[in-house]
C-alpha cells in the first residue's frame, strides 16, 4: 500500500503518534465547493482518508467555503456523495465558514501584534510592489505598511462594517518583502466581497465567477462583507481542528512558509504541512470552464456525461470506485506530478473488471439467423457460466431456431483470415453443442445491409468425429415465451478528443473534439441472464457501494462483460420498460468496438 513505504510513510515518520500534539492522526480533505470533483481529486481523497485510516486516525471533510461568489449548494451535496461512493466516511463534516468568527478575532489579534495592515492599493500597485511580475523590477514595501496598528484596526473594522467596496481595502499580512519566496510578500488575509448582483460583472472578485446567482454566502448569508483568503484560512482552520498532517499538492510548497509564519506569529498550534504531486490527465480537459464550454456547445450533455472525467461522470459510466482507488494506489504518492493518459486509466479499469464482474451475451447490431434444419418450436436450454471463476455460478439461456448475432461476426465473402460466420463456413456459438454453417443471406437493396442469414445446425452424423470450430461467437435467442431478447439502446463512448493535448492545442480544445465520441446502438440486445445480474448487483461486491438489505441499487452498479464485445453497465436513463447501456471500457485497448 502507498502508506507502508515511500513518500507518505516518510511523512508519517516525521511526525508519528507520540510526537507533540499527535495523540492520533488527524487529516482533512478540503475541497472548495465551487465545482464537481474530478479524477485528480480522487488522489487527494485517497491520500487524506487513506492516511488517517492506515494509522487508525480520523479524517474530516472540510468545505473550504470562503468565496461566496463561486460556491453553490449543489456542489456541497455532490462532493459528500462522491466521497461516500469512494468508500470513505468523514468523522465529521466541517466548513471553513464555521470559523469565520474565530478567524476574524485572530485577524484583529494579528493587527495588534503588528503582523497585518489595511492596504488601499490597487491590484496593479500591489503587483508593482512585488516586482512587477517575475521579479522584473525591484520590490518595495507598501506605503500603508507602517501605519499605526490602531489605525489598521479601525480600518479593518470599517471593512467589516461595509465602508469599502471590493478592492478598495485589503488586510495584508506583514511578512517579509525581502524574502525570495513570493508567499512572504505581504499576502492578502481578508478582502471585501459583496453580494453579486447579476449585472455586477466589473468587480474583480467576480471575473472568475462561474454560474452562481448571488454572492450571499450559502451558510452565513449576508453576515459578512469581508472574507478570509486561502492563505489566511487554511493553516488556521487546520490548527483549530488539530490536524496533525496537512497534506496538499506541490503547488502549495512555497505556501508552507507562510503557513508556518502565520501559525507561529499568532502563537497557535502549528500542524505539519507536506506536499504530494498532482495527478493530471492528458487527452481530456478537467477545468470547470472548459467543461462548461463543452456542455454549452452540445459536445457533452452534462457534468456527469460518461465521456468526461469528473467523478460523477465516471460513476455514471459504470467505473467501480474500487477501480479508481486501485488506480490511485498503483500510481502511488510522491512529490512528482504524474500525467496519465486516459488510456492508462482505462487499462486499469479493464483489469479491475476482468475478474470482478459477471459475463453475459450482448449483441450490439443484431442480424437474425434462421437455422433451417431445427424445428419451428425447438428449445434447448444452454448453461452459461457467469465467469471463469466458478464462484459466480451460471445461468441458463434458450437456444432456438432463430437467433441473433452481431453484424461484425458475419461477412458476405469468405476470406482466409476471417473465422467467423460466412457462406459455406461454420462457426461455433458460445456454449451451444454444435456449430452452424451459413447457407444463404438476404440484403436490403437500398442500404446494401444484410437483413437475415439462413444457416444449418451441424449435428455430426452417427459415428463421425466432431470437428471443433476455429472460432466461437456470441448470440441471443429469439424466444418470446421466455422474453428473450431484452432490447436495449447501447451507448458506446469513444475518446472525446482527437489528440492527446486538447488543453494546449493551438487551435483550442473545442477544435479537436471528436465528432464521433458517442455511438448509439438503438437495437442492441441482451440475453435474459441480465435479470439475475440485476438481482445480485452491485458488482463487484467488495467496494463502498454495498447494497443495504432490500434497498434500491443504483443502475451503474449493474455491471457486466458483454462477451467478446465490451464492459457495460446500466445507465440512469434506464427504466422498467427500456434498458440503456453505457460502455464502461472496451475489452482490449484500441479495440474499435
Ligand atoms: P481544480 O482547480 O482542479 O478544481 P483545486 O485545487 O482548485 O483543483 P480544490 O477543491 O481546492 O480544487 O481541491 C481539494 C483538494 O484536492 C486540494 O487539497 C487539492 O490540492 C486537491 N487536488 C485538486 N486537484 C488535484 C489533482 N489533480 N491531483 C491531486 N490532488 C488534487
Ligand atoms: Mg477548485
Ligand atoms: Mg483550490
Amino acid at each position: 500500500s502507498m502508506f507502508k513505504s515511500g513518500f507518505l510513510a516518510e511523512v508519517y515518520r516525521e511526525n508519528p503518534i507520540g510526537s507533540p500534539g499527535v495523540d492520533r492522526v488527524v487529516t482533512r480533505f478540503p475541497p472548495e465547493p465551487n465545482g464537481f470533483l474530478h479524477l485528480g481529486h480522487s488522489k487527494a481523497i485517497a491520500i487524506n482518508f487513506g492516511f488517517a485510516r492506515h494509522h487508525g486516525g480520523v479524517c474530516y471533510l472540510r468545505y473550504d467555503d470562503t468565496n461566496p461568489a463561486k460556491e453553490e449548494e449543489k456542489y456541497f451535496t455532490a462532493i459528500a456523495e462522491i466521497i461516500q461512493w469512494l468508500g470513505f466516511k468523514p468523522v465529521k463534516v466541517t466548513y471553513s465558514s464555521d470559523y469565520f468568527d474565530n478567524l476574524y478575532e485572530l485577524a484583529e489579534d494579528l493587527i495588534r501584534r503588528d503582523g497585518a495592515y489595511v492596504c488601499h492599493c490597487s491590484k496593479s500597485e500591489i503587483a508593482q510592489q512585488r516586482g512587477g511580475g517575475k521579479g522584473a523590477t525591484p520590490r518595495f514595501t507598501c506605503r500603508h505598511r507602517d501605519r499605526p496598528s490602531d489605525e489598521s484596526l479601525a480600518e479593518f473594522r470599517a471593512m467589516r462594517d461595509g465602508k469599502y467596496g471590493p478592492q478598495e481595502a485589503l488586510l495584508r499580512m506583514k511578512q517579509d518583502m525581502k524574502s525570495s519566496n513570493p508567499q512572504m510578500w505581504d499576502l492578502t488575509a481578508y478582502r471585501v466581497i459583496q453580494p453579486r448582483k447579476p449585472d455586477n460583472k466589473e468587480s474583480p472578485d467576480f471575473e472568475e465567477d462561474t454560474d452562481s446567482k448571488a454572492g450571499i454566502h450559502y451558510r452565513t448569508g449576508d453576515k459578512w462583507k469581508i472574507y478570509p483568503t486561502y492563505d489566511f484560512t487554511h493553516c488556521l482552520v487546520d490548527s483549530f481542528e488539530g490536524i496533525t498532517h496537512s497534506l496538499c499538492t506541490t503547488e502549495f510548497e512555497l505556501s508552507r512558509t507562510s503557513y508556518n509564519w502565520l501559525c507561529d506569529t499568532l502563537g497557535v498550534y502549528r500542524p505539519m504541512q507536506r506536499e504530494y504531486g498532482r495527478l493530471n490527465l492528458s487527452s481530456t480537459v478537467l477545468s470547470k470552464r472548459k467543461i462548461m464550454d463543452l456542455i454549452s456547445n452540445g459536445h457533452v450533455r452534462d457534468w456527469d456525461d460518461p465521456r468526461l472525467y469528473t467523478l460523477i461522470a465516471l460513476r455514471r459510466r459504470g467505473v467501480p470506485p474500487g477501480a479508481i482507488l486501485s488506480f490511485v494506489s498503483l500510481l502511488g504518492a510522491s512529490k512528482a506530478t504524474t500525467t496519465i493518459e486516459v488510456k492508462q486509466f482505462e487499462q486499469c479499469v479493464r483489469q479491475y473488471l476482468e475478474f470482478t464482474v459477471p459475463r453475459l451475451m450482448v449483441v450490439l447490431d443484431p442480424i437474425p439467423v434462421i437455422i433451417d434444419n431445427l424445428p419451428e418450436d425447438y428449445l434447448e436450454m444452454v448453461e452459461l457460466p457467469f465467469s471463469k471463476d466458478p464462484q459466480f455460478g451460471s445461468h441458463r439461456v434458450p437456444f432456438t431456431r432463430t437467433i441473433y448475432i452481431d453484424r461484425a461476426d458475419f461477412r458476405e465473402t469468405p476470406s482466409k483470415d476471417f473465422f467467423r460466420l460466412t457462406p459455406d463456413k461454420s462457426v461455433g456459438l458460445l456454449k451451444v453443442p454444435f456449430p452452424i454453417t451459413a447457407t444463404s443471406f438476404e440484403k436490403d437493396p437500398n442500404s446494401g445491409l444484410v437483413t437475415s442469414i439462413n444457416a444449418r445446425y451441424d449435428i455430426p452424423e452417427e459415428g463421425s468425429k466432431f470437428k471443433k470450430p476455429k472460432a466461437y461467437i456470441h448470440w441471443i435467442s429469439d424466444c418470446p415465451s421466455l422474453n428473450s431478447p431484452i432490447k436495449a439502446s447501447a451507448r458506446v463512448h469513444n475518446p472525446l478528443f482527437t489528440c492527446s493535448n486538447p488543453d494546449s492545442h493551438p487551435a483550442g480544445f473545442l477544435a479537436v473534439v471528436n465528432p464521433n465520441s458517442e455511438e448509439i446502438f438503438p437495437n442492441a440486445m441482451i440475453e435474459i441472464g441480465l435479470h439475475e445480474i440485476k438481482r445480485r448487483a452491485p458488482w463487484p461486491k467488495s467496494d463502498g457501494e454495498e447494497k443495504p438489505e432490500g434497498s434500491h441499487v443504483s443502475p451503474e452498479c449493474v455491471r457486466f462483460q458483454g462477451m467478446r464485445v465490451a464492459y457495460f453497465c446500466l445507465d440512469r436513463d434506464s427504466s422498467d420498460e427500456s434498458v440503456v447501456l453505457n460502455r464502461i471500457v472496451s475489452l482490449k485497448e484500441d479495440a474499435k468496438k
